[in-house]
């Protein structure tokens, strides 16, 4: 007997042949022990039984089994396939993806099974907690129900606070009745905390938290509650939560589903969690609700063309009023030398009357967790990365540069390589900079700061933010994490630093998404009691998307973005594959990359464009080049895959090739 084996490599499978005294106990979705190459070992996953072996190759013998049962259930295999297969990936890396690392590893296994199960318990509910569904929120929940008759996947557009959260519960509440499983998604880890605490009141045990800030021990007892007879019933997690099994699946919420954060970049797998939610739904005949303020360009077509169902939510919980834009022309104000720092005094005024009234503060700078560049006073010269074509950011606590890209670190030079002096100044604004200038500013007020840099810790998140809804802070200062579904109650003020800092992006997505993030941020502002204030800063003062904003008109920047995306042949118009290749050499890049175009447009033609240099030409010493594919909806998916993968063969077999990368990237956002 032979198994095709999948272990944590970036290949599909492999044959291994089963010992006849391991035969009874290796079956399909057991995990077994394998060597690979000259002396490693892995552990891997059953994944299909053969009487034959194939020709040619030198067939190795599984070693162990680990488990008695299997723990992939034939629907899991399915959906890990569907991945592997529509995003490119090879399986071993959706594998890897799939389980927690103690489940990959032969001593830790052992080790957890002498372990009990840890349950989650804390915090235990009392089901009295829910509430009563006010009248629009009663309409909307019916509206949902019904949609739901006649399409799988519906679209709740509510503006932020019309209590989405509420009618999700009620919703969880109905599927849980009738004894189905319910998937809850967000994007980010640190909206997990809030979500949790108003989850864990209504559905007390039943509720199951499931992301990679647990304790990697926390994620297997997860995974090994979901297989046993008395699974979590409502599991709440991040994207690598559709990986756990389930059992009668009848529902999946996909909560702010136009966050991009839904999509993993790197590593491979490189999927959409939104759509491979949909993908997990349609297995089990379950339902989809996607919910967001603002959707997503793509979702938001899907729903104009009637292919999913659509439920609009206008009015805020209790007429809670939607804040006030201001906004401030800090173009202007630089050229007139009226700044102080990175603040206008308008915003400065308005954090000074929020502060004195006992409300509190957010700030937002979308610098992603890091702290400003360095530059020369002198000559101008500014620190890049050895190894990736950026520049480094300098972090003023452990007065160390670090690359953004491979994470490098380096120490400030004390003299400039290039003029010898030894004066540098910092230019940007990242989010360390900025707390510095309120400390300054309101000396007497509580400032925390939530960035990568602030969240590494395992309980960070949570601490953060219960420190500020408990109003032991009283500024929140934040990268886009703190832009996402967040809901304080005292919040008077919000200051967006700089909203021009992804308006500028060289993307076809920088317009919406910066719509998306400015109108989230300012949701977070005056969710109850008074109206609250949003300062938006900007040297972009006349521009559409301002305009938009302000007006918080949806439909406005849908139309424009929608006429732009069709004229210029962009999704949800076309369905775009990037195609990445990766060399040490720079001229081996080059000339590789020209001939797979080449060779792509002799049966593409027109559909395929460059290669170009990506923003980021190189990243730890590999030269990139990047070819895009613009597919027509109407071509046949499978039919490009299977070109481009034998284009890639047939490029990477010339001995040139030898050590060239390749990978895709499907439906890039
Ligand atoms: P959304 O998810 O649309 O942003 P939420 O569900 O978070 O809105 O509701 C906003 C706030 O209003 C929350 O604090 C929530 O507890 C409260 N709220 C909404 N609906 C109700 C209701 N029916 N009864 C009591 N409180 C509600
Ligand atoms: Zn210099
Ligand atoms: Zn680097």
């Amino acid at each position: 007997m032979f198994a095709e084996i999948v272990i944590p490599v970036p290949f599909d499978t492999f044959t291994y042949s089963v010992p006849p005294e391991l035969e009874p106990g290796v079956s399909v979705g057991v995990r077994v022990v394998v060597p690979f190459g000259k002396s490693k070992k892995y552990v891997g996953l059953v994944v299909a039984l053969r009487d034959d072996s194939p020709l040619g190759v030198t067939i190795k013998r599984i070693e162990s089994v680990l488990d008695a049962q299997p723990i992939v259930t034939p629907l899991q295999l399915e959906f890990w396939r569907w991945i592997a297969h529509y995003y490119m990936s090879p399986f071993g890396d959706v594998f890897k993806a799939a389980f927690p690392a103690g489940m990959k590893k032969d001593e830790e296994e052992k080790k957890r099974r002498r372990k009990n199960i840890v349950e989650q318990t804390a915090g235990l509910g009392v089901p009295g907690v829910q509430h009563a569904l006010n009248e629009s929120q009663q309409e909307a929940y019916k509206s949902i129900l019904e949609s739901w008759t006649t399409h799988d996947i519906t679209l709740l557009h509510g503006v932020t606070s019309s209590g989405k959260t509420e009618v999700y519960i009620h919703l969880i509440q109905k599927y849980l009745d009738e004894g189905k499983q319910v998937l809850y998604l967000l994007p980010e880890i640190a909206l997990t905390t809030q979500i949790t605490n108003r989850l864990r009141a209504v559905f007390g045990s039943q509720l199951g938290v499931y992301h990679s800030k647990f304790v990697d021990a926390d994620r297997v007892a997860v995974y090994h509650k979901q297989l046993s007879d008395s699974p979590y019933q409502l599991i709440l997690g991040v994207r690598s939560s559709i990986f756990l099994p389930f059992r009668n699946l009848g529902l999946v919420i996909v909560d702010e589903e136009h966050e991009t954060s839904f999509k993993q970049q790197d590593p491979a797998p490189r999927y959409h969690a939104r759509a491979a939610a949909i993908m997990l739904a349609r297995q089990y005949g379950a339902k989809t609700l996607l919910g967001t303020a603002t959707p997503s360009v793509e979702t938001y077509k899907m729903a104009l063309d009637g292919r999913y169902g659509y439920v609009r939510m206008d009015k805020r919980y209790s007429d809670m009023q939607l804040p006030e834009i201001e906004v401030v022309d800090i173009k202007r104000l630089r050229f007139q030398k009226r700044m102080k720092g990175s603040f206008s005094q308008t915003l400065l005024d308005a954090i000074g009357e929020a502060l004195a009234d006992g409300g509190q503060v957010i700030l937002f700078q979308n610098r992603r967790g890091f702290s400003s560049f360095i530059e020369c006073k002198t000559c101008g010269w500014v620190p890049r990365c050895s190894h990736c074509d950026v520049s480094l950011t300098f972090h003023k606590k452990t007065n160390a540069l670090t690359c953004h890209y491979c994470g490098s670190t380096y120490s400030l030079p004390a003299r400039c390589p290039n003029c010898e002096e030894s004066s540098f100044t910092t230019i940007g604004l990242g989010t360390e900079r900025i707390e510095e200038q309120v400390v300054k500013f309101f000396p007497d007020a509580r400032v925390s700061r939530m960035d990568l840099d602030t969240t590494r810790s395992q309980n960070a998140y949570e601490r953060i933010i219960e420190e500020f809804s408990r109003h032991e802070s009283d500024i929140l200062i934040g990268t886009q994490m703190v832009s996402k579904g967040l809901d304080f109650d005292n919040v008077r003020v919000v200051g967006i630093l700089d909203a021009d800092m992804m308006l500028n992006l060289p993307d076809f997505r920088s317009y919406e998404r910066t719509f998306h993030m400015l109108s989230q941020v300012a949701g977070r502002s005056g969710r109850k009691g008074k109206k609250g204030r949003v300062i938006l800063q900007t040297r972009s003062a006349d521009s559409d998307i301002i305009k938009n904003v302000v007006e918080n008109d949806y439909d406005g920047m849908f139309r424009v973005q929608s006429e732009e995306r069709e004229l210029f042949r962009y999704p949800p118009f076309t369905r775009l594959i990037y195609v990445y290749l990766l060399h040490r050499d720079f001229k081996t890049v080059e000339h590789l990359a020209e001939q797979t175009a080449k060779l792509l447009r002799q049966s593409l033609g027109r559909r395929v464009m460059g290669p170009d240099c990506p923003p980021v030409g190189r990243v730890q010493s590999m030269h990139i080049r990047k070819i895009i594919l613009k597919m027509e909806l109407t071509d046949s998916v499978n039919a490009t895959r299977q070109l481009l993968q034998s284009v890639v063969t047939q490029v990477q077999s010339q001995p040139i090739a030898n050590s060239l990368r390749v990978y895709f990237d499907v439906d890039p956002v």
